[in-house]
């Protein structure tokens, strides 16, 4: 409502009170009761209620008690006079609260001055006359209603504003809660599209921005910042074991562990699986042998904090990582280059025996390109026919005799040319292409022994070579194993698995099903590389093997090393009294037989009777023996 519309309501509702017909009270000041009764007189007519006094002391005693809407009051009255009251009403009482109308003297101007400026509203004088007397009165309540109207409207004027602006406050207060829920919202927006969901850590898209930022600094600054990938070594194993649930808390706990190894002004991402970030900041601008030292401790600080067991589910899991670091500008100078090199050398860490760190060095990147030829063309070796199998034999060492062969594979590729299995092996672990080509090693032992024993050794046996994530859920190892034995008609003893030490270092309910499904199917388990770890004797104590295969290493250096020999002693006398045969690998030499004869072990396999042979080169030495 504007202002002007305003003023003409507040007229109407004025006019309205004058007219509403509330009783008017008007107190007659005068000491003359004719005086008194006439006025009254006059005032009752229109409707108006009359109070008198007859003095001063009378007139203040009756306001006091009752204020009334005007007073007529005379200035000339004994004792006190017309003005000391107005003085004494107007101490309490404004023009607007309480109108005075003076009766003056007609011919005293004197009186009127002193009347007006000690507060009177308006005179009349005497003798009065009734009509002018009637027009002041009204104007004088007109005017006191009016101010009494204003005075009111004001207070509604006031309590509407008052409202108002609780109303205000509070649709202020809903529109702050509205921008803080967007605010959450958008800001929860942002964070999906920059943070991994799982980890709470930067994605690869932040970690990129962060990565470009960091390289802005660093060419400006002369600086040398770092880079890390960091792969958990065996999660797939993890997931397929322990399920997918156990796999993310184990992810988290991960992220836990890198964020508390990083500093605050380094950045820990999750780029994705179990593959991870962390981009070292240089902030302290070292130099950069102290910067390669720093980086080294972190790098020992993530090894050290992963040596701890996960408790995942009440459940102990070891995981270990595999660390790669690039630094800038050394081994490049843009994001690209340095996460390439980065990852190069993460490969590295990986070859070199997981659990490990590595600075990026350029042959890395001849090694890995060829890594990814290898991948690629192991994945054709079988539909190629690639593949071939050595079998190198296993002797008793009194008799000179064949009593079995370990089965070695071997991969001619077109491409690449012969390579050995301790290098594509890795590859094809890693790959879940072990899987076919382990079921096709089965295949081709089994039939390959059953024509051997169709020759008349029907007593050879064969051992094949099986690696952990053939022992997993999704293998199919012990189904290819019970068909090939029905399609050839061999024993189930005639084809052992070896097992390395590595098989045994997860200690999960799955493996030990698998290893005891193995068992009930008379299937002979070798423990391979005994005395390569530090796990071998709680293996031996765990499940039951048939043979202990002396890992080659420690037979190479037997003659010379008193340690050796002491090894090789105790661990044929532990076996035998726990009636398990021993196999030493890797008899090179005659002076390394006649020591294992002398200690009485029972099986020889090594280069000092046959390298590892083809399958018709084999049947020669079975012929020969
Ligand atoms: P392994 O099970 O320890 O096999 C024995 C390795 O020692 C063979 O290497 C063999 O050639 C070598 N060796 C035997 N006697 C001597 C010796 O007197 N001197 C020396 N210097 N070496 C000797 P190879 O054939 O290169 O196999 C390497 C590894 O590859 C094997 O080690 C095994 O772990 C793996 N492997 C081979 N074939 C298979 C397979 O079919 N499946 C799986 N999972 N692994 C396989
Ligand atoms: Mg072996």
């Amino acid at each position: 409502m504007n202002v002007a519309m305003r003023k003409m309501s507040y007229e109407s509702e004025i006019q309205e009170v004058i007219s509403s017909g509330k009783i008017l009270n008007v107190l007659i000041v005068d000491d003359s009761n004719v005086i008194r009764c006439a006025i009254r007189e006059i005032l009752e007519i229109g409707n108006i209620q009359v109070t008198e006094a007859s003095d001063g002391e009378e007139a203040l005693k009756s306001v006091r008690k009752n204020v009334p809407d005007l007073v007529l009051l005379d200035v000339v009255m004994p004792e006190i006079n017309g003005i000391t009251v107005l003085k004494k009403l107007r101490k309490s009482y404004s023009k607007l609260q309480l109108p005075i109308v003076m009766v003056t003297s007609r011919d005293s101007a004197q009186e009127v001055v002193q009347a007006l400026d000690y507060g009177a509203n308006d005179y009349i004088t005497k003798p009065i006359d009734f009509d002018i007397l009637w027009a002041r009165l009204s104007n004088q309540l007109m005017q006191k209603q009016a101010a009494e109207f204003l005075r009111l409207a004001k207070i509604r004027l006031e309590k509407q504003i008052k409202q108002r602006t609780e109303e205000l406050k509070l649709t202020n207060l809903q529109l702050e809660k509205e921008i803080e829920v967007r605010t959450v919202a958008e800001s929860e927006l942002q964070k999906q599209a920059s943070y991994d969901g799982l980890t709470g850590l930067p994605n690869r898209s932040l970690a990129s921005d962060r990565l470009t930022q960091t390289l802005v600094k660093a060419k400006r600054h002369t600086l040398n910042p770092c880079l890390a990938f960091i792969d958990l070594d065996n999660f797939k194993y993890v997931n397929d074991t322990f399920g997918h649930s156990a796999g993310d808390d184990l992810l988290r706990e991960a992220a836990r562990r890198l964020l508390e190894c990083a500093r605050g002004s380094d950045t820990v991402a999750r780029l994705g699986g179990d593959e991870f970030l962390l981009i070292l900041d240089d902030d302290d601008n070292l130099k950069t042998s102290d910067h390669e030292i720093a980086v080294r401790h972190v790098a020992e600080r993530i090894l050290e904090s992963f040596s701890k067991p996960f408790n995942i589910n009440g459940q102990d899991i070891t995981i270990t990582p595999s660390l790669g670091f690039s630094v800038y500008p050394k081994d490049g100078e843009d994001e690209d280059t340095l996460m390439r090199h980065a990852d190069a050398a993460m490969y590295r860490s990986k070859n070199e025996g997981k659990n490990t760190y590595c600075f990026y060095s350029p042959e890395m990147t001849v090694k890995a390109k060829l890594r990814v030829n290898v991948e690629t063309q192991l994945r054709h070796a079988l539909e190629r026919k690639e593949l071939s199998l050595h079998y190198q034999p296993i002797i008793d060492a009194e008799t000179g005799k064949i009593i079995k062969a370990e089965a070695l594979l071997r991969w001619n590729s077109k491409e690449l040319g012969m390579i050995m299995p301790d290098y594509f092996i890795p590859i094809a672990e890693e790959t879940g292409l072990i899987l076919p080509i382990g079921d096709w090693v089965i295949t081709s032992v089994c039939k390959q022994l059953k024509e051997w024993r169709n020759l008349g050794w029907d007593d050879l046996c064969i051992t094949v070579n099986v690696s952990a994530r053939q022992l997993h859920a999704d293998s199919s190892l012990i189904d290819t194993l019970t068909q090939s034995l029905k399609n050839s008609g061999l024993p189930t003893n005639a084809i052992q698995f070896e097992l390395k030490e590595g098989v045994f270092l997860e200690d999960t309910s799955h493996l030990n099903t698998m290893i005891q499904t193995l068992e009930n199917k008379g299937i002979k388990l070798h423990m391979d590389d005994f005395g390569s770890g530090y796990a071998s004797l709680s293996c031996i104590k765990r499940h039951s093997f048939d043979s202990i295969k002396i890992d080659c290493n420690i037979i190479m250096n037997l003659v010379d090393d008193i340690k050796n020999k002491k090894f090789v002693t105790a661990t044929i006398a532990m076996a035998k009294s726990l009636g398990i045969h021993v196999i030493s690998k890797g008899v090179e030499t005659k002076k390394q037989l006649q020591f294992l004869q002398n200690v009485q072990c029972e099986l020889i396999q090594g280069n000092y009777f046959s390298k590892p042979v083809t399958s018709d080169q084999f049947i020669k030495l079975l012929k020969h023996v």
